[in-house]
């Protein structure tokens, strides 16, 4: 499999945004990674990438997988769940073996096309504290002054307490248990596997609900097969049995979905089709 370098696709013209009642949420880019199916899923084979699933790869044989956030805006205030992987560009060959190229720092300035500005956000939520979700979030830029100089950031307490704090930052820290609301219509659901205390974010209107699913699934290949582990989930069991808890509530027919790194569609549903569960777009609410 070829590894490639060179610049990052530049975000489309119109940024993919849904209105959910009094909600508006809007998938938001940084930049992406190139995820190699056979290091990523060890358990699947060259086979289970050639048929329907070979329209998930790149020309290169990667999973095309985007990078970035998923603003949420409530009357006045808005909450950006993850925050992208910030300002660098790193080749395949310097990157794990799992993943090719890893790029980002389109996020401030697709924001921007929203009308917003990182300062602008009230609250940041984090799915979990890797790189790729955390990547704008603790930048000091000019006059030590960090990027979301108004937000109070939200994880788990199992992520905070697994994640040590660069020393110079100092920001308003909140932790947020299961079931927990963490903005106006917006509440935590601890979805552990791909870290200890990965976290699932679910707005819910009332008529209809989003759930946030962060890393539980990385790609849609992975509805067919919810018991494939993934080499880059901490607790690989864990991981398998949230992802056959999560399904029935993706399925549910008043139920919308963000994939982070779905290449395809960030913003879609789950839909069961001859008994064969496939992601679809989110007008086929
Ligand atoms: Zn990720």
């Amino acid at each position: 499999m070829p590894l490639i370098t060179g610049t990052p696709t530049p975000p489309p013209p119109v940024l993919p945004s849904l209105r959910l009642g009094r909600h508006t949420v809007t998938a938001i880019p940084d930049g992406s990674v190139q995820l190699h199916p056979l290091r990523w899923l060890p358990e699947s084979t060259a086979d289970d990438w050639a048929g329907d699933n070979a329209s998930l790869l790149d020309p290169h044989g990667f999973i095309e997988a985007p990078i970035g956030a998923l603003l949420v805006e409530y009357e006045d205030s808005a909450l950006l769940i993850d925050t992208g992987f910030g300002p660098h560009d790193i080749p395949a060959a310097d990157t794990i073996d799992t993943i090719g190229a890893l790029r980002g720092g389109a996020l401030p300035h697709a924001l921007r096309r929203t009308g917003r500005t990182l300062e602008d956000i009230d609250t940041v939520a984090f799915t979990h504290l890797h790189d790729d979700h955390v990547g704008w979030a603790f930048r000091s830029g000019p006059a030590g002054r960090f990027p979301f100089s108004r937000a109070t950031f939200v994880a788990s307490r199992e992520e905070w307490a697994d994640w040590t704090m660069p020393p110079e930052v100092s920001v308003p820290a909140r932790t947020a248990g299961h079931g927990e609301e963490i903005f106006p219509g917006v509440t935590a659901r601890l979805t552990p596997g791909h870290t200890r205390g990965h976290t699932s974010y679910v707005i819910d209107t009332g008529e209809h609900r989003l759930i946030a699913f962060g890393d539980v699934f990385h790609t849609p290949a992975q509805f067919a097969r919810p018991d494939w582990p993934v080499s880059m989930d901490t607790l690989p069991e864990q991981a398998v049995r949230t992802r056959y808890e999560l399904l029935p509530e993706l399925t549910r027919p008043d139920t919308l979905a963000f994939g982070i790194h779905f290449g395809q569609g960030q913003l879609g549903r789950v839909v069961e089709e001859d008994g064969a569960l496939r992601w679809g777009p989110h007008s086929e609410l």
